[in-house]
């Protein structure tokens, strides 16, 4: 499908997708078949070759080790990477690291831009994002934030319980959102604060196990984190103080839409996948591939991916220019779903060889699933956009519509 991307979007994105077909790609297969981690050599050496082929870290401004693609430009090279479990890591456009390297570099002070964001960008440090908390803590509805920190002197001191923090295993520093004014309304009494994770009082509780761990995942995990009286400097405090929810908007609109962009290109990959498998298999006398009730799907499939992009485009294009709240949320709605079923049918499509991990579907699946829930579950998006919907209804439009007569109605006629 050609889409009307900006030249130099399509230019990237033609050498992303060399860079996934001659490298990446392979050695996602010699994973498969082997069963081995992606190690820390591997990842390196992916990461030197997307240097050498200026693919490295293309979201990211020129100053700061990367390429300086906006969303609108980025997105066709987003959804090449995400045609691998491991493309995105291997030109450093995976998260949480990319949208955390967009939150230092929207609001990071000159001094935390180089001392944080120039090694995340690099590789030299990884970091992790930690806002959801344990039950009755933030989770869907964000007001709920138990975490606190107050002021002592010129240091932070933060009290808190946080999981989900993912790459927590591998971070050097975690964002962590806390209350610093307990009060003002949370949205207007939140901060986020950048937290070292050698500092004392950080305590890494376990890797949360889930659907999804598999051989390929970072194993930085997605962490339990205790913060027992952890001090750190007032500076460390990334964006204004009391603004952290309107950071974390800026942070999480940007996130939901690099994963539409990554999630769409797993959608991609595996409708081929599945297209070359039914085109090679026989059965009741014809190659599966002739039989219409799969053609009938993988083209409804199509149909509904090729939507998935043309509004994430859209939704990118307003994300440039402003919050586009509302593009972001039915993008993320609609994306999430659409490539959680095709990702589903290109496994029948595929057999006993779906379910097998010698193809990168059953690992696709179980990794997909999660993308209904984080940054927002579908329905905390869907009433976001209904909000929108109601906004300004016209009662016009239901003038003609017949009311009951209110002289008989039994108010009145029981008297
Ligand atoms: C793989 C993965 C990675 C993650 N990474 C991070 C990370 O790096 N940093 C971080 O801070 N968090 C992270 N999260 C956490 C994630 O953002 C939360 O799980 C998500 O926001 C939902 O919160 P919750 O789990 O507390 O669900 P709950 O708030 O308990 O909600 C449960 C379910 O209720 C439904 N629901 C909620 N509200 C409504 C409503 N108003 N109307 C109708 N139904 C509703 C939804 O279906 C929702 O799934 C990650 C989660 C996963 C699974």
């Amino acid at each position: 499908m050609e889409y009307h991307d900006s030249e130099k979007a399509r230019e990237v994105a033609s050498r992303v997708e060399a860079f996934m077909d001659e490298v990446v790609i392979p050695r996602e297969r010699e994973a498969l078949r082997t069963g081995d981690h992606i190690s820390d050599d591997v990842l390196t050496d992916l990461w030197e070759q997307a240097k050498e082929r200026d693919l490295f870290a293309p979201q990211v401004p020129e100053e700061f080790g990367g390429q300086g693609l906006d969303f609108s430009d980025m997105l066709p090279s987003f959804e090449q990477v995400g045609r691998s479990l491991i493309g995105a890591e291997a030109i450093r456009a995976n998260a949480p690291q990319e949208g955390n390297m967009h939150t230092l570099e929207m609001v990071g002070t000159e001094e935390q831009k180089e001392r944080w964001l120039r090694p995340l960008v690099s590789g030299e440090m990884q970091s992790a994002f930690s806002m959801t908390e344990p039950m009755q803590g933030a989770g869907s509805d964000p007001k709920m934030l138990r975490t606190t920190a107050y002021k002592d002197g010129d240091e932070w001191v933060i009290n808190g319980h946080k999981w989900w923090s993912s790459d927590g295993y591998d971070a050097d520093f975690l964002l962590v959102m806390a209350r610093t004014d307990m009060d003002a309304h949370p949205y207007e009494g939140t901060s986020i604060i950048l937290v070292p994770t050698d500092t004392d009082g950080v305590e890494l509780v376990r890797n949360v196990d889930h659907l999804g761990s598999h051989l390929l995942e970072n194993p930085g995990g997605h962490a339990e984190v205790k913060y027992r009286d952890v001090r750190v400097p007032v500076e460390n405090t990334v964006g204004p103080e009391n603004g952290g929810f309107r950071v974390a908007q800026m942070r999480l609109g940007g996130g939901r839409l690099t994963h539409c962009m990554r999630f769409s290109g797993m959608a991609q990959r595996s409708l081929e996948i599945a297209k070359a498998y039914v085109s090679e298999r026989a059965g009741f006398g014809s190659d599966l591939s002739e039989k219409q009730a799969l053609r009938q799907r993988i083209a409804e499939a199509e149909t509904r991916l090729h939507m998935a992009r043309t509004g994430v485009r859209h939704a990118a294009r307003e994300l440039d220019e402003s919050d586009a709240r509302i593009e972001v949320a039915m993008s993320k709605v609609f994306t999430a779903r659409v490539t959680n079923e095709i990702i589903d049918l290109a496994i029948q499509c595929c057999g006993g060889n779906g379910i097998a991990k010698d193809l990168p579907l059953a690992h696709f699946y179980e990794g997909v699933r999660a993308f209904r829930i984080f940054d927002g579950a579908d329905e905390v998006h869907l009433r976001s956009i209904a909000r929108d919907a109601f906004e300004d209804v016209d009662d016009a439009e239901v003038e003609n519509v017949l009311r009951f007569d209110p002289e008989l109605t039994p108010e009145n006629v029981l008297e």
